[in-house]
């Protein structure tokens, strides 16, 4: 073998918190593979990352390169996360396509089938990827959190001690040589920064990547407004965590901001307390206050990296993630507005051209697709962060349901606000049409993304619910029409549910409706198969770097 497995030894030891979680690929595919390979790498339509940075300052244009070299610490650090020796993987992968497809999913398992692996020898992949050992069960790691609560940590990795007990590895630590280079590189920007609060907010970043404490960056990120850069980075989404959802994992994006869109989305965010109110759930269920002066912003992407840039993009993200921050400050809405466009003229378009019948296609437009996604991050900071029985927070007590459970609650509620918005006046120019068969087209997109993405579950139980709910009809030829009278009901009632569910933080109900909403029938499975032979792509990558940004 040309990249033999640690021997148990190293595997107990700390130097090999990035060692492989699995065994090591023994073999490229077999030429009859070759083309099944071509064939997934193809599902990726490539986008440029190269918006207009004439509007920068000369610092400003400083700063980017040294923002990137932090973000692709944060890269190396994922690839650790994920999977292990991202080296010795592509050292053992001689096929260019192979290749290719294991950097777009950052590791051998495809994250559009269910992490299933694509090269031969490497097996399952573990649903607790690369931040815990691969023999640790469930049970063990419950038990010993008892005594030592950091094992459960966001920003722990779990590795065994020479004893063989379960040992919990700060960030900071198990990613030093990464870690340490980004706070360096977040400095040297900092020290450039015109903008006061994006210089503060820099250096707490740079502080909290060595102390694994987040707590003051993410207060000073939220209390910035005068900047035109961003940077996300750090430990950040715990969806690589399937095993409890536990571990956040590393990942940045290097932003810019549109200024104009951010002003027309700030609006919106000041209506929030009141949308709180008129919820379509019993008072329990959201006595809680979403943050004031919480803020939207649309932004371009320079550069992702780590689980920003793993498979699937995101269209918009909410942060941070912490709730206390989430309660004191509110959170700030990043819509990423290049990717959006991509998506919706390559995917969502085409998609529609062959799932949604005829009468209704004029109804998928970019306006009423950005606007869902907008207001789907919104609804993030709606509905309740805490159980009502006082077992702590929902996220805790729904573990691996607990992404899937509040992406399908932000889906829901952002048409809800849209539906009470227009009835208020607030959304002139908005017809709900768009938004419905927009939101349904959008849908189909989102499924492909595979049943372990939280947003792929969330979608199928979105689909099978609605169904249910009679939102939607499918004529013989297997097109789909929005019942507009029905829709807006069958949101409600999802909405609901969802937040029933999640105050009521009761993990084995969560489970059964899950298990009971989110499959895909045969039907579903021949549609999306007819979208799949068209060839059209399920998701984008990156053309990214200061060469492609022309710096
Ligand atoms: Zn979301």
């Amino acid at each position: 073998m040309r990249n033999p497995r640690p021997g148990i030894g190293a595997l107990l030891a700390l130097s090999t918190i990035a060692c492989s979680s699995a065994a090591p690929p023994t073999d490229t595919p077999a030429e009859s593979d070759r083309s099944d390979i071509q064939k997934r790498v193809a599902q990726y339509t490539t986008v440029k990352l190269a918006p207009d940075l004439s509007g920068l300052t000369d610092a400003q244009r400083q700063m980017v390169p040294l923002l990137v070299e932090a973000a692709q610490a944060m890269d190396r650090a994922f690839w650790a996360q994920a999977y292990g020796d991202r080296a010795a993987l592509m050292a053992s992968l001689s096929d260019p396509a192979v290749r290719r497809y294991a950097e777009i999913n950052y590791g051998p398992w495809d994250r559009l089938e269910e992490d299933a692996p694509f090269v031969d020898g490497v097996g399952a992949k573990p649903k607790g990827a690369n931040l815990y050992p691969a023999d640790m069960t469930t049970t063990e790691l419950e038990e010993a959190a008892k005594t030592n609560p950091a094992l459960k940590s966001l920003y722990t990795v779990v590795r065994r001690d020479e004893s063989g007990a379960l040992e919990a590895v700060p960030y900071s630590r198990a990613f030093a040589e990464d870690y340490d280079l980004a706070a360096e590189k977040l400095r040297a920007a900092a020290a450039l920064s015109e903008s006061a609060g994006f210089k503060r907010y820099l250096e707490a970043r740079a502080d909290a990547l060595l102390s694994d404490d987040y707590l003051a960056s993410d207060l000073a990120w939220m209390e910035m407004d005068d900047n035109t850069l961003d940077v996300v980075i750090g430990p950040i989404e715990t969806y690589e965590d399937l095993l409890f959802g536990f571990k956040a994992s590393s990942s940045c994006y290097v932003l810019l901001k549109d200024l104009e869109w951010s002003e027309k989305l700030k609006r919106y965010a000041r209506l929030l307390p009141d949308l709180q109110k008129g919820l379509p759930v019993d008072n329990r269920y959201k006595q809680e206050t979403p943050g004031s002066d919480a803020d939207l912003g649309a932004y371009e992407a320079l550069y992702a990296a780590g689980d920003a840039n793993a498979a699937v993009k995101a269209l918009a993200f909410n942060l941070p993630n912490d709730e206390k921050v989430q309660l004191e400050k509110g959170t700030r809405r990043v819509q990423l507005k290049s990717t959006m466009r991509a998506k919706f003229s390559k995917i969502l378009v085409p998609i529609g051209d062959i799932l949604i019948h005829e009468s209704q296609r004029s109804h998928i437009t970019f306006d009423a697709f950005f606007a869902n996604g907008m207001f789907h991050e919104v609804a993030h900071g709606l509905g309740i962060k805490n159980t009502l029985n006082g077992s702590g927070t929902v996220r805790q007590a729904l573990k691996d349901h607990a992404s899937a459970l509040e992406e399908g609650k932000a889906d829901v509620l952002g048409l809800y606000m849209e539906t009470a918005l227009k009835e208020r006046g607030e959304l002139d120019d908005a017809d709900l049409h768009d938004n419905y068969v927009s939101f349904l087209a959008s849908i189909f997109r989102s499924i492909r993304f595979g049943s372990t993405s939280a947003h792929g579950i969330a979608n199928l139980i979105r689909f099978n619910f609605f169904a249910e709910q009679g939102a939607f009809t499918r004529d013989t030829r297997g097109r789909y029409s929005v019942d507009f009278e029905k829709f807006p009901d069958a949101v409600t009632a999802l909405a609901e549910r969802l937040l029933v569910l999640q105050g009521d933080g009761d993990y084995e109900a969560v489970d059964a409706f899950v298990k009971q909403y989110g499959n895909a029938s045969a039907e579903l499975e021949s549609d999306l198969a007819r979208v799949t032979a068209a060839d059209i792509p399920v998701d984008i990558v990156y053309e990214q770097g200061l060469d492609v940004l022309g710096l």
